[in-house]
């Protein structure tokens, strides 16, 4: 079998992938998931004139020729909270103390700010002339009522969720935050927490792929781990077909003689080799109506890897955000690699920052099955597929783990 391109794998996954459902859910919920409308401001904000500052509203003229030798002395009729405007308008000649966010009585066009005052209840005395305008948000300074605020497709974060609250919504239509459920397989496999009897491992993938999936903006969820008997194995992902909105399962895809995986999804996965080290055996498939499926090798940093260069660029997809290259550091390779011709190598490395420039040294622990060395490493290093070797001080690509 011919192997595919890593690019040509991304690209079949990114085909295939149909974004998640809008759905409309409380503002507070909507954090982390992706804008399905565009929001616009009903009215504008602030949606009124309102003082920048604790202080007086005057009327500029009023105050024009005061200063610290010649003092202007007014009558205050009253206070304006923010939230309680009890005093509603001044005349010439009179004052109301004001509060930050509260609006400017009619006739007012100035704020004193109390430093420069006595501080007065009853009258004030002003020690300083304040020019028409001073210290007065304007209505629709920030928004104006029919402005677009947010567009469709933005990820919502801290402040998009206060943009949205600020224009008056309780609710908003996303595309929600991916349901991803990962699967392990391998009757090798027990639960961290338990014993390990002869021959058998705790199970690291699932842990490691649904953290990895939140990392990704995701939900990651796992299950029990499974055992190699295909009417299990194939029982636990259609149970997820309906629930998940994406399904990534780890082990069972190789060559050998229990490949569980592949023996139960044959027909409805394509399984292929992709011109890649560490992850070469690699399978994807969309079950149900929109169930994407990745069955990912069981190696641990095979399947890190895997997500990270699958998985993880399908989760944009799934909430309808447009692709986006890795974000790829140029760095000076500290020493020599060899990496074999054909293959795109995804090498575990540290990459360090010293005087302007970058500098990445590859781990000595390069074996798909060496999951201490990938977490120890803060990047991968990118050896393009008819690359075999690089010399010291080469220039590589390097991909940032998250
Ligand atoms: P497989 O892809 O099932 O042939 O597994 C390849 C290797 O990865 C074997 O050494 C498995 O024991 C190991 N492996 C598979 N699944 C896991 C897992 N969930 N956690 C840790 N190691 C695993
Ligand atoms: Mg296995």
């Amino acid at each position: 079998m011919a192997l595919r391109t890593v690019d040509e794998h991304l690209a079949a996954i990114l085909e295939a992938i149909t974004p998640v459902p809008a759905l409309e859910v409380a503002v507070l919920e909507a954090r982390g998931a992706v804008l399905a409308e565009t929001v616009t401001a009903t009215v504008s904000l602030p949606p009124f004139d309102n003082s920048a500052m604790d202080g007086y509203a005057v009327i500029a003229a009023d105050v024009a020729a005061a200063s610290a030798e010649t003092p202007v002395t007014l009558p205050v009729i009253g206070d304006i909270a923010a939230g309680e405007p009890a005093v509603e308008a001044i005349r010439p000649g009179m004052c109301a103390r004001i509060m930050t966010g509260a609006p400017m009585p009619a006739g007012g066009d100035a704020v004193v700010p109390v430093e420069w005052t006595d501080g007065g209840t009853a009258s004030v005395r002003i020690s300083k002339s304040a020019p028409p305008g001073h210290y007065i948000r304007r209505s629709g300074e920030d928004v104006t009522a029919g402005q677009r605020v947010l567009a469709a497709g933005t990820r919502l974060g801290a402040a998009q969720v206060g943009m949205l609250a600020a224009v008056g919504r309780a609710q908003v239509a996303v595309r929600p935050r991916p349901r991803v459920v990962v699967l392990s397989t391998g009757s090798e496999l027990r639960e961290p927490g338990l014993p390990l009897g002869h021959g058998e491992i705790w199970d690291s993938n699932s842990y490691m792929l649904a953290a990895a999936a939140a990392e990704a903006g995701a939900v990651g969820y796992r299950e029990t781990t499974l055992a190699d008997e295909p009417a299990k194995v194939i029982e636990a992902i259609e149970d997820q077909v309906t629930r998940a909105d994406a399904i990534v399962t780890s082990g069972g895809v190789s060559m050998g003689a229990r490949d569980v995986v592949k023996e139960v999804l044959t027909g409805r996965v394509t399984f292929s080799k992709v011109a890649m080290r560490p992850g070469k055996p690699q399978g994807f498939g969309v079950l149900g109506e929109r169930t994407p499926i990745f069955t990912l090798p069981g190696n641990p940093v095979s399947a890190y890897v895997s997500f990270q260069v699958f998985v993880r660029p399908a989760l944009r997809a799934l909430q309808g955000l447009p692709p986006e290259p890795p974000t790829l550091v140029t760095a000076s390779l500290t020493e020599p690699v060899t990496s074999p011709a054909g293959l795109r190598h995804f090498m575990r490395a540290t990459l360090t920052f010293d005087e302007g420039r970058y500098s990445v040294a590859p781990a000595e622990a390069q074996g798909s099955h060496q999951l201490a060395a990938l977490a120890a490493a803060n990047a991968l290093i990118v050896v393009p597929d008819d690359v075999d070797s690089l010399p010291a001080g080469a220039q590589v690509d390097v991909m940032r783990l998250p």
